[in-house]
This record gives C-alpha cells, structure tokens and sequence, in this order.
C-alpha cells in the first residue's frame, strides 16, 4: 500500500506537506489568478514515469503567460520529476499549480509574488473509471470569449457550479449545453460518442482541448467535429475522458424532466478504447515511448 505523499515543491525546494501556509490575503485566493494542472504518473515495466509532461506543461505556460506571470517549463519539469522522486511514487496524480501571493486587493496582478508549486497525490481523483451517471446542467459553460477554455483557477468555479446542481439531483458528474443545444464537455472530462462501431471526439470551442480525447484520437483514428444533444442521446455509446477519468463509460444522461437516455451496460467500444488507453499509459503500446518520460 501506498504511503501518503510527504513532501511537496514549492518555489524551488522540497518541503514538507504539512509545513506550508497560504496567508488570507493571497489573491489567488480571492480572484482565482492561478493556473494549475492535472497530471498523471504510472508505475511501467521501466519504472516510473509521466504521461505526455511536455504536453501537460505547455498548457499551463498559456494559462501562465494570459495571466502575465513567467512561466519556466523546463523548471516546472524538474518540480514535477524532483516531487515524484521525492515521494518514491509510481502511479500518481500530479498537480502543478501557480499563483500570485500575499499583496493588496486590487485587481492588478502586478507586484504580486508568483509562487508554482507541485503536490502528488497516489489516489484517484476523478470519475475513477466506473460507469457514470450524468446529468445536464442548468449553466452554460464558460465561454472561450470570456474566459478561454484553459486551466486557469477561477474557471472552475463554472464546474463547481454545476457539478453542486447536479449532485443535489443524485447523478454523479455534470456535463455543459450550449445554447444551440450542442454537447460542450463535462465539468472535467471531454466527450465521444459511438455509433455504428464509428468513434466521434466531441469538439466545442468553449471546451478544454484535452490532451487525453487528442491522445485517444490520434490512437483509434476518432473524428472530431461538433455533436449536438440529439445525436449524443441517440449514440450506442458515450465515454467521458481526462487525465483523472481516464476512458469513462456513461451509464445514463438525465437531460430534462422526461429527457435522456441510459446506454447498454457492456459499452464494448468504450471498454475496448479504455484498454488501449490504459496499456498505452502503462508504456506498452508502440506509441508509449514517444509520451512517457521517465521519472
Ligand atoms: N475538460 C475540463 C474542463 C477539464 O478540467 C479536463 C481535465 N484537465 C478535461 C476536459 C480533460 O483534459 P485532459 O485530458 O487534458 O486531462
């Protein structure tokens, strides 16, 4: 069994998890300024090692660099290698976050310290690969014209908003409509569907391009085109997918008083598409070696 993460980075050094405070006038705290990351590790037949880090962290220096902080990759490389090292982990949940700091309330982020750190954990977070019951919220997602769709912190109040509706209803994750009755993606996974053994990517421009539906659609050769809810309830299948959710089958999707669908329990495609994922993250498929650095 897996020991509890001890230590942490944080602006450059290794320290221990329990030792670190944020201060009440953070402004991260107060306004969402941060950026952060969800990452994962897996223990492969060559030890540890991240899939696509590069990828992951490129993400996060957009977010960084909308935000107007400095946004070092290869630093934040070595934070998330260095953590990994340091908490002896192989599978793990990575998170890299980067933030202003204790100043005024002001909105202006300048004179702001930045801080990034990166904390590990060795359990699942997400949707943890079960069949997911899944439920239409009442918000529309952010919109990339107001806020792009990247990890920036203060998004996520949106997903917080709606996952909160959708649990008071008894489902278990939330996904978002757009005004045109178009699928945009789930409070933190992407959307495919199935139908006829034909594999779809949802795309939406309010969406988080995912780098776990681009790595599933480079693997399957998936198309990628814009799916409305129509089409989503009639599909034979549907999958959710991120780093956290990995492939996630759906059980059913609640779409309305008398609206929705539940989806045959085998989900052989979904299931077939899940396995391919998960020895591809495990370092054994012919793709593997391109994605994964060894920690
Ligand atoms: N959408 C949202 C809103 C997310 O937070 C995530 C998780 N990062 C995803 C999709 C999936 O992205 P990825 O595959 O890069 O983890």
């Amino acid at each position: 069994p897996a020991t509890a993460p001890q230590k942490l980075w944080y602006d450059g050094e290794l320290v221990d998890t329990g030792r670190l405070q944020a201060t009440v006038h953070t402004h991260a705290l107060h306004y969402g300024s941060g950026v952060f990351e969800g990452i994962r590790a897996y223990a492969t037949k060559r030890g540890a090692a991240v899939f696509r880090l590069p990828e992951h962290l490129e993400r996060m220096r957009k977010g960084a660099e909308l935000l107007g902080m400095t946004f070092d990759v290869a630093e934040a490389t070595e934070a998330v290698l260095a953590t990994l090292r340091a908490n002896r982990q192989g599978d793990a949940y990575i998170r890299p976050l980067a933030w202003y700091g204790d100043g005024s309330f002001g909105l202006d982020v300048a004179g702001h310290p930045q801080h990034l750190m990166v904390a590990t954990s060795s359990t699942n977070v997400h949707l943890n690969g079960n069949r997911t019951r899944v439920s239409v919220s009442s918000w529309r997602r952010n919109p990339a014209s107001a806020l792009p769709p990247l990890k920036l912190c203060g998004a996520y109040v949106n997903s917080i908003l709606a996952k909160r509706e959708v649990k008071a209803r008894g489902f278990d994750e939330a996904m978002f409509v757009d005004d045109d009755d178009f699928a945009v993606e789930c409070t933190g996974a992407n959307l495919f569907v199935v139908r006829d053994g034909r594999v779809t990517a949802v795309e939406h421009r309010d969406a988080l391009p995912g780098i776990t539906r681009d790595t599933l659609i480079r693997l399957i050769g998936a198309e990628s085109r814009p799916v409305s809810m129509e089409e989503l309830l009639d599909a034979d299948e549907v999958f959710a997918c991120g780093t956290a959710a990995e492939v996630t089958p759906i059980a059913e999707i609640h779409a309305g008083e008398n609206a929705g669908r539940a989806y045959a329990a085998q989900s052989p495609v979904g299931r077939e598409i899940a396995d391919v994922y998960a020895r591809t993250v495990r370092g054994d498929s012919a793709w593997s070696a391109s994605w994964l650095t060894e920690v």
